[in-house]
């Protein structure tokens, strides 16, 4: 028996649904995408985290060949800039931050070191950050070193990826159909099938909503319904314009706070990805068009494009046999580059409590779900704190110092707060070391540390920062500059 399904959308998330399903459900199933090239995609979206290393790899992708037909470049971490203060500079690097010893973290040794003044800022001690501010990148250290092995990740053009995925959908199987969607036809468990304008109807037995935005099946025809983050995350526009090279090729993102919002940099093979994220409260589309090319590194490419957004997200992602996936499941800003990890991640979900043939389960729909608002919830609790946390006199920032924030995130401010204390909860998506850098970065220092930290002696603290430093330092200048790696790769042939 062959089973179906359908997957509605083509953009970054529709096509990564059919990547993955065709990869990993070769028989028995049969997959169909429809997409309409009229409506088009939301175009934008092009930071990564590590774990698309992962989804890559599981595909069998290889990542030279992705990325010159992403025109890609490599990403070590995030640079962000002005949250405290025009001027002020901190990095949310990938990987880990100094080196463990016995077992407490890097950082407790670190605030005692401070307190001290045997130690440099957090981020001297992140391999990444180093690297990442000489524009080098290296995707491994020398055998030997006690140096963990660098996580990276990517930027790229959300668009090629998509056609990038379509052709390897496509030669697994996957029937694409060009039309639009009018219609969702109900059946007993949830959607029968959806009638295209052309008046042909496509049947599954399980559907794949990335319709983006508008939800057309998890929330017009389902009715899921929208939980509202937007008194947490005010920002509701993007203002988006790429524009020439000019300047640093940066291993890294950059997010630099404005006035209203905060302004995303990044940098392409071909061009610098650029975006103003604002309050419409606080700003209007004009004024942010002109912030925005007011704050370009080159030459302007095109018009600025303004996007409308809420934050939040489905009550529920999967509602009888539609799970939603990409912005058809909600949005959260793009200040962490999450929006395509989350996609990833609810393929790996929906792999993982697959319906068998004797129909779809309750407690799966059930767990799918539990662990989806779990993921965001911890998601959107770490974008929050960026701006609780910030320090500037606009009406918007003064107004986000001042929220009341999830009790969820407010226990772990004042954990980390009394004496640096943060744990990693079940599969939250960020580390200790993310946590750590975002909370220390943001201005909260902790007022102690793990009393282990006081084993060593102000010598023995001293060396131990020292040596740390050194080995990070000598592997960073050996790596070669970011700009010739990707021009190596993008250079070489097919
Ligand atoms: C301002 C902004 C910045 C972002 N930056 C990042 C980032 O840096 N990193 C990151 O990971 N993510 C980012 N994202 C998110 C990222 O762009 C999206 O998560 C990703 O592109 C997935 O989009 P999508 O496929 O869900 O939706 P879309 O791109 O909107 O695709 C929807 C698809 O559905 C189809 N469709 C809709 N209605 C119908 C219909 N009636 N009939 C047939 N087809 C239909 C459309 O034709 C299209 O193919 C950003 C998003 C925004 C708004």
């Amino acid at each position: 028996m062959t089973r179906d399904i359908v997957i509605v959308g083509g953009g970054t998330a529709g096509w990564m649904a059919a990547a993955m399903l065709s990869r990993f459900l070769e028989r028995g199933w049969r997959i169909t995408l429809v997409e309409s090239e009229e409506i088009g995609t939301v175009g934008v979206g092009e930071a990564t985290i590590p774990p698309i290393r992962a989804f890559n790899s599981s595909l069998g992708l290889d990542e030279d060949e992705f990325v010159r037909a992403t025109k890609a470049t490599f990403k070590l971490g995030i640079e962000f800039v002005g949250w405290r203060g025009d001027g002020h500079r901190y990095m949310h690097a990938f990987g880990p931050v100094g080196r463990e010893l016995g077992i407490v973290s890097f950082h407790h040794y670190w605030r005692r070191a401070r307190a001290l003044g045997l130690a440099q800022e957090l981020g001297a001690y992140s391999f990444n950050a180093v690297a990442a501010q000489q524009d080098r990148f290296g995707r491994t250290l020398p055998a030997g070193t006690s140096l963990a092995a660098p996580p990276y990740a990517f930027h790229f053009d959300a668009g090629l990826y998509a056609a990038f995925l379509r052709r390897y959908a496509e030669a697994r199987g996957v029937r694409r159909v060009e039309g639009k969607v009018v219609e969702a036809a109900r059946g007993d468990s949830g959607i029968a099938s959806v009638r295209l304008e052309s008046g042909e109807s496509v049947a599954g037995e399980l559907f794949i909503d990335c319709s983006g935005f508008r939800g057309l099946l998890i929330e017009q025809a389902l009715g899921a319904g929208f939980e509202d983050w937007s008194h947490w995350l005010p920002c509701d526009r993007a203002m988006a314009m790429p524009c020439a090279h000019s300047g640093g090729f940066t291993p890294y993102t950059r997010a630099t706070a404005r006035s209203a919002g905060w302004q995303w940099r990044i940098p392409l093979q071909h061009r610098i990805g650029n975006g103003y994220v604002y309050s419409s409260a606080h700003l209007s589309d004009d004024e942010a068009a002109a912030a925005l090319l007011a704050n370009l590194d080159g030459e302007p490419l095109g018009d600025p494009r303004a996007l409308r957004f809420a934050a939040g997200r489905r009550r529920s992602a999967w509602v009888g046999n539609c799970v939603a996936l990409g912005l058809a499941a909600g949005f959260l800003e793009p200040l962490e580059s999450t929006s395509i990890h989350l996609v990833q991640s609810g393929l790996v979900r929906l792999l993982q409590l697959l319906p068998s043939p004797s129909g779809i389960g309750a407690a799966e729909v059930a767990e799918y779900n539990r662990q989806t608002r779990f993921e965001w919830e911890r998601i959107r609790d770490f974008l929050i704190l960026h701006y609780k946390a910030t320090d500037r006199p606009e009406p918007l920032w003064r107004a986000a110092a001042a929220m009341e924030i999830p009790p969820s995130l407010a226990d772990r401010i004042s954990l980390f707060r009394e004496a640096g204390r943060v744990f990693r909860e079940g599969e939250e998506l960020f580390t200790e070391n993310g946590w750590v850098q975002v909370l220390i970065g943001q201005g909260i220092v902790p007022e102690s540390w793990h009393p282990l930290a006081e084993l060593l002696s102000e010598d023995e603290l001293g060396g131990f920062l020292a040596t740390v430093k050194r080995q990070i330092d000598h592997h960073s200048a050996a790596w070669p500059l970011h700009r010739d790696i990707v021009a190596r790769i993008a250079g070489s042939p097919a």
